[in-house]
């Protein structure tokens, strides 16, 4: 009798730890609707509520990019919080690393992870296209579906004749919310859709609006309101 129990005992430590043993120990898992969020969180005096607000942002927004752009993407995703990181925030596979030191900073932020794990569902395959549409699309996204960009104090800047699409992020991602608006609804779906399989090309922009690049470009320094 003795002998099973301890048996039963060790049989279940052996469980619990090899169920466990792909993530460090001290991982948090969340589920909610069939999406995962693991949390390796290294900065243990980040406020409470800032890390909420990130699971709650990964939860609210990531399962809309999945359904809208690329149902194939994998339903799970891991937070690491890193005290030593020196930049903002990067993705490395399903991996979003966010520096802690950023979030102290700026702890209202929390739509970082938006543009993060749009990352994470565009899955472009290397040399898919330029860096600047890869940067501008997550950056449009985050506009789009961001749970409170004006909290964060995110916005997107004002047309300068200073900017050229190929500067990325928020120059980039204001020009695509013009082209959305203001010429082909749908355009950024498609350009994110040719961008993951490898079909993008310059062509793609007069294929899609009966412009080039360039000309779009121009038009919309001539009327830049979005
Ligand atoms: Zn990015």
């Amino acid at each position: 009798m003795r002998k099973i129990s301890i048996k039963v005992i060790v049989l279940l430590f052996f469980s619990i730890t090899f169920s466990t043993s792909v993530y460090a120990e001290d991982t948090l898992n969340y589920v909610r609707k069939g999406y995962i969020l693991r949390l390796i969180n290294n900065d243990k005096s980040l406020d409470e509520e800032v890390i909420i607000n990130l699971i709650d942002t990964y939860f609210t927004v990531f399962p809309v990019l999945v359904r809208n752009f690329n149902e194939n993407t994998a339903r799970e995703v891991v937070y690491c919080i890193d005290p030593e990181y020196q930049g903002v925030a990067e993705v490395s596979g399903k991996k979003v690393r966010i520096s802690s030191r950023w979030l102290k900073a700026n702890p209202d932020d929390f739509d970082l992870v938006t543009h993060e794990v749009m990352h994470i569902v565009q899955a472009y395959p290397s040399g898919a296209g330029p860096w600047w549409i890869t940067e501008g699309i997550a950056d449009y996204v985050r506009y789009v579906y961001g749970v409170d960009n004006a909290k964060g104090g995110w916005y997107l800047p004002n047309y300068s004749d200073k900017h050229n699409y190929s500067d990325g992020y928020r120059v980039t991602a204001r020009f695509f919310l013009w082209i959305e608006n203001k010429i082909k609804p749908g355009s950024i779906k498609q350009l994110d859709y040719a961008m993951r399989s490898g079909v993008y090309s310059d062509g793609f922009w007069i294929k899609q609006t009966g412009m080039t690049l360039d000309d779009l470009w121009e038009l919309y320094g001539k009327n830049p309101v979005i």
